[in-house]
């Protein structure tokens, strides 16, 4: 048992950062002393809205709020349960977050991400911090399947973009995306940011990326991604976008952003054949325009989470370290995590990426 630091969310608008008791590890479990925890939109929704956190005991982890948020986080491992061989003390991580009960058919075909089980009944979410205890305290413990090791000399502020990374490479890898396409962009927050590097990576032809703040396109071309578009309307958009690529429209779309007219653009802008993949989570339930999406014979998409993409979103990270650097605009320390963290994320749109460095003064 140790008593350490930690954020505790006890509900909407009401965290706290106190002293925890955390527990040893379990046998299958290691512990983890955070180095970086990155706030991400949902932490904002988390906060404000209480949304996805847990209010009833959920079903795999029996626990619910007041929990230690957090879900974005690297750190050195300092404890290993007694069934745990692959790691050992003094290994440096990225952890995966994810709450899966390794049993469902689901889980079973690798696809843990959409665990049947996974989501409380209450909605809850099937992650570290909105479920179970998470980063943003000195320590954590975590199932030792989920923490990945990172190279020797792999930046521990890097590790804490692992996570975010993984969402957007799971939508990239699974739209299949292939060297040449044309692809558009909606939203240039740290997903969209991050979709647009994995895809530059994947040596695609045009990235055209979309968002109605000119901040966060100069972030977008600062990362190299050049082809900016300030498009108010769906029509504007796909006027835009057809002049972009020789007048038939791209290959892939990605929704990062997840209202109305982002998802009303991305179908417009679609080339006859393509696919509009969404990876935010909408607010609001959207109204689809299938008749458009029809006659072009295009397909709709849509990506949750990460299976099985963190070793991978390592060695992606590890070629680029300069690149992915660039979008941590911000590292605060824990006191400072609704004034500097979350409240600036939600207001100041120059922000990307937030770390909170966790460790110990
Ligand atoms: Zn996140
Ligand atoms: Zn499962």
């Amino acid at each position: 048992m140790a008593l350490v630091k930690a954020a505790v969310i006890y509900g909407p608008k009401n965290i706290r950062v106190e002293k925890r008791d955390i527990p040893d590890p379990g046998d299958d479990e290691v512990q983890v002393d955070v180095s970086f925890n990155g706030i991400c939109g949902s932490d904002i929704h988390e906060y404000l809205e209480g949304m996805d956190l847990a209010t009833v005991s959920h079903p795999l982890t029996h626990m619910k709020a007041p929990l230690i948020p957090g879900h974005e986080f690297s750190g050195t491992i300092s404890q290993v349960g007694k069934q745990v061989s692959q790691l050992k003390i003094g290994d440096r991580v990225a952890v995966e977050p994810i709450i899966a009960c390794g049993k469902c058919p689901e889980c079973l075909s690798g696809h843990y991400n959409l665990c049947e089980h996974s989501i409380g009944t209450d909605n809850a979410a099937g992650f570290l911090g909105f479920s179970a205890n998470g980063g943003l305290a000195e320590k954590c413990n975590v199932k030792a399947i989920f923490a990945h090791r990172l190279p020797s000399d792999f930046p521990l502020d890097l590790g804490a973009l692992v996570e975010p990374v993984s969402v957007a490479a799971q939508a990239v890898l699974e739209s299949h995306v292939s060297a040449g396409d044309d692809v558009l962009i909606q939203g240039a927050g740290p997903i969209g940011l991050f979709t647009a590097l994995m895809v530059k990576i994947a040596g695609v032809h045009n990235i055209i990326i979309n968002d109605m703040s000119k901040e966060r396109l100069d972030l977008a071309k600062k990362l190299g991604i050049l082809d900016t578009l300030h498009a108010a309307s769906p029509r504007e958009l796909h006027e835009l976008v057809y002049a972009k690529t020789n007048g038939r429209g791209v290959d892939i779309a990605f929704d990062c952003a997840g209202v109305q007219p982002t998802l009303a653009g991305a179908i417009e802008a679609l080339k006859v054949g393509g696919k509009v993949t969404v990876i935010a989570l909408f607010g609001e339930p959207p109204v689809v325009d299938i008749r458009t999406l029809l006659k072009k014979g295009g397909s709709l998409l849509t990506s949750y989470g990460y299976a099985n993409k963190f070793e991978r979103v390592i060695n992606i990270i590890d070629n680029h370290r300069e690149l992915f650097k660039q979008v941590i605009t911000k590292k605060i320390k824990l006191n400072g995590l609704v004034s500097e963290g979350i409240e600036a994320l939600a207001h100041d749109k120059k922000q990307a990426k937030i770390l909170v460095d966790m460790k110990p003064d």
